[in-house]
């Protein structure tokens, strides 16, 4: 039903006074009363004389009512944060079918993918630094489960590297080699480093593993250097005096 603004006034218009206004180009509004030119009716193909029964002001107000309070415009930002949160809800839904399509894209794009994430990283350098610190936050567990593999990995790296150092070094030791002198020279070295306080390693001067000679693992070929001696001195001979 059309909601009337103004009380009922009646269709009493005789059929004289409709020939008259339309003689005049009038027509008289059903819902205000007043009688107005024609071009103060929008058109509308349905009606005998062409013209909607509501002058122009009385449809607006008539079709605002039918279509109830208008909303307010969004802003770009909030469109945007529309998108984002239903972006949001359809993942959440779709989780699992997500997880399959992607890992499905993941093994058929790897090299692509690889190359794509290097590119946006070296973009986005903030941005990839804040992700990555926010996904350690998140998985702490697994990263500390990660971290003890890690290290009991290399600590077993160390420890082979360690003996096939002594294998070496029971090799590289002759029958003529002077046990007790050697491990004088190893007694004196950690007497230095309790006293000094400075780390001392026993050294080899021709190394037990050199590019172009291997030394031997006799008592001449030791020789007592700092750490930061002997770690600087890498495996090059500069002086083998
Ligand atoms: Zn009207």
């Amino acid at each position: 039903m059309a909601t009337r603004d103004v009380p009922y006034q009646g269709q009493g218009v005789s059929r004289v006074q409709l020939a008259a206004n339309r003689e005049a180009g009038l027509k008289r509004c059903f819902v205000c009363g007043s009688t107005k030119p024609f071009t103060d009716f929008s058109a509308d193909r349905s009606r005998s004389d062409g013209r909607q029964p509501r002058c122009k002001a009385c449809y607006a107000a008539y079709s605002a009512a039918r279509s109830g309070p208008k909303r307010p415009r969004l802003t770009d930002e909030q469109k945007a944060e529309n998108r984002r949160k239903l972006a949001r809800r359809y993942r959440e839904r779709n989780k699992e079918n997500l997880r399959v399509t992607s890992r499905a894209w993941y093994d058929a794009n790897k090299e692509g993918f690889a190359e794509y994430q290097k590119k946006w990283r070296s973009e986005n350098i903030e941005r990839h630094r804040a992700v990555q610190l926010e996904w350690r936050k998140a998985n702490a567990d697994r990263i500390a489960v990660r971290n003890k593999e890690y290290a009991s990995a290399n600590r077993a790296k160390y420890l082979a590297h360690t003996r096939s150092r002594q294998a070496r070094k029971m090799q590289a030791t002759p029958v003529w080699a002077d046990l007790k002198k050697i491990e004088a020279i190893y007694a004196e070295a950690a007497r230095l480093t309790a006293e000094t306080g400075v780390p001392h390693h026993v050294d080899h001067i021709y190394p037990l593993r050199g590019k172009t000679m291997c030394g031997l693992h006799v008592e001449n070929n030791l020789q007592i250097l700092t750490a930061v001696e002997n770690l600087s001195k890498g495996n090059r001979v500069d002086d083998p005096g």
